[in-house]
């Protein structure tokens, strides 16, 4: 718990929100500035930081709430597919510093859904590629 944290506030219920779900180590809740209808947050109840810096078992428990709300979200609200979206870090768009997954319902209607693909996928050099993978399967 941080006392300057606004999800702490949240899980604490003291910053008023539209809470979906929780459990003993997760609490949902709607975003206020939605990228498609539907579109909310899942976090652990514990504060962490962000990727990086939480727990393996409160991101399990994290990770599979959100599995359950996102099935859910798509049958209720007839969602054609599901983005579970993670920024770790500023540079990564992270601008709340509390773990959070946000869940996306995605839909075929575009007035439902403002999300758009943030890079354009070209081709990457072979060698760059390989170099890397290897550089990080050796440091695993
Ligand atoms: P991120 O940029 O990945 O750190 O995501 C933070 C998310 O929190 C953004 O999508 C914001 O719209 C959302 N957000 C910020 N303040 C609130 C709030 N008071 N209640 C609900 N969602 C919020
Ligand atoms: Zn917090």
């Amino acid at each position: 718990m941080s006392d300057q944290c606004l999800f702490c506030g949240i899980v604490a219920g003291d910053v008023p929100n539209v809470r979906v779900a929780e459990d003993d180590d997760t609490y949902a809740f709607m975003d206020i500035n939605p990228a498609a209808d539907g579109h909310l947050l899942v976090v652990p109840k514990r504060h962490s930081t962000d990727l990086l810096d939480i727990s393996p078992s409160d991101l399990a428990a994290v990770t599979v709430a959100a599995q359950r709300i996102a099935k859910v979200a798509v049958a209720e609200l007839g969602a054609d597919g599901v983005n579970l979206l993670n920024c770790c870090g500023a540079e990564a768009w992270q601008t709340v510093f509390h773990f959070h997954l946000h869940v996306v319902p995605r839909y075929a209607d575009k007035t439902k859904d403002k999300l758009l693909l943030p890079w354009v996928p070209t081709p990457g050099d072979e060698g760059t590629i390989t170099a890397l993978g290897e550089r990080l399967s050796a440091a695993l």
